[in-house]
């Protein structure tokens, strides 16, 4: 089922958005809690590793664009940083229940 992305990997209901989805952040995050059941959901470990690869490749091509005086692809691999993961995140990989407890 296509909307299968959306659905909460607790209770099964499909309580999540494209919106709701991009702001429930990675595993290591404190997600966003189901409306429905209220366990913490945040993005799976396919979003997370996507994540971690995407911002080292970004912080990798600043460090590469600053060294070579590209200053201009600066700011917009900074935007990617922010913006990319969030978009990936509404459109692509599972949901999961946050590995991260209350309190942090
Ligand atoms: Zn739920």
């Amino acid at each position: 089922m296509k909307d299968s992305i959306y659905k909460c990997p607790c209770c099964g209901e499909k309580t999540f958005t494209p919106l709701t989805k991009a702001l429930a952040g990675q595993l290591n995050s404190k997600g966003r809690p189901c409306p429905k059941c209220g366990e913490r959901i945040a993005n799976g470990k396919g979003a997370t590793i996507f994540n971690a690869v995407f911002c080292f490749a970004m912080f990798a091509f600043i460090v590469y664009a600053f060294l070579n005086t590209l200053d201009l692809w600066i700011i917009p691999a900074l935007l990617a940083i922010i913006f990319v993961p969030r978009i990936v995140n509404a459109f692509f990989f599972k949901l999961d229940v946050s590995q991260r407890k209350n309190g942090f």
